[in-house]
């Protein structure tokens, strides 16, 4: 599995292009872009690398991460995947940022615990991670964890927004975070990419967690 990083948006967000170089089958996960030129550069590296687009996956329905999914959707065919739970928010936006306006629309298919996301011969397993937004997900591929804004080298995503839940991210830290393998390679939504084994180590949040506090 090959695994591109591209960082768009006004919010700097992780915006990756996962694809078997075998099959030339891809994913987009988080198209976070505004600007056309950011569009550009993701369709140049399809067409280099002789690529088909099959899905736009978000990790969660925050505009930074879903903001060019219907551009890319426009100019791919590739069908637009997000949990169920944050299905509203790409076509009732709770959140309207104005730096990242953008057209509402249905997603194609919603996801669930345990969905597989095949991309050739790579299977993307859903993990629905809900606390930053009760629709988000941590997609599991082989050595490799996609965190969204669930986990972030040396932090974890907000949870005081009007949709997320402390007590959420409190359980989907302890028992569905801390129990990834150590070696699991993170590439979060913002920032870095780290290794769960480090996080797990020195992660503030995680290691309050780990010594029984609480997150609110
Ligand atoms: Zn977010
Ligand atoms: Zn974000």
């Amino acid at each position: 599995m090959e695994i591109l990083t591209f960082v768009v948006g006004p919010l700097s967000t992780n915006c990756f292009l996962v694809y078997s170089a075998e099959t030339g089958e891809s994913v987009v996960i988080d198209p976070g872009f505004v600007a056309e030129r950011e569009l550009e550069r993701i369709m140049d590296q399809l067409e280099r690398l002789s690529l088909k687009l099959k899905y736009i996956i978000n990790t969660h329905g925050h505009p930074d991460h879903v903001s060019g999914d219907l551009p890319l959707k426009e100019r791919t065919k590739a069908k637009i995947l997000i949990h169920r739970l944050d299905a509203y928010m790409l076509h009732e936006p709770e959140v309207q940022l104005s730096a990242y306006r953008f057209k509402r629309f249905k997603p194609d298919i919603e996801l669930r615990e345990d969905d597989e996301i095949r991309v050739g011969e790579h299977t993307l397993k859903v993990l629905h991670t809900p606390g930053h937004t009760m629709g988000s997900i941590t997609l599991i591929g082989e050595g490799v964890a996609f965190t969204g804004d669930t986990l972030f080298a040396g932090s974890i995503g907000r949870v005081d927004l009007p949709h997320s839940s402390p007590r959420e991210m409190e359980y989907t830290l302890r028992e569905k975070i801390l129990t990834l393998p150590d070696d699991l390679k993170v590439y979060p939504g913002h920032g870095p990419a780290t290794l769960m084994g480090v996080e797990k180590k020195t992660n503030p949040f995680l290691l309050e967690l780990k010594r029984g506090g609480k997150l609110s």
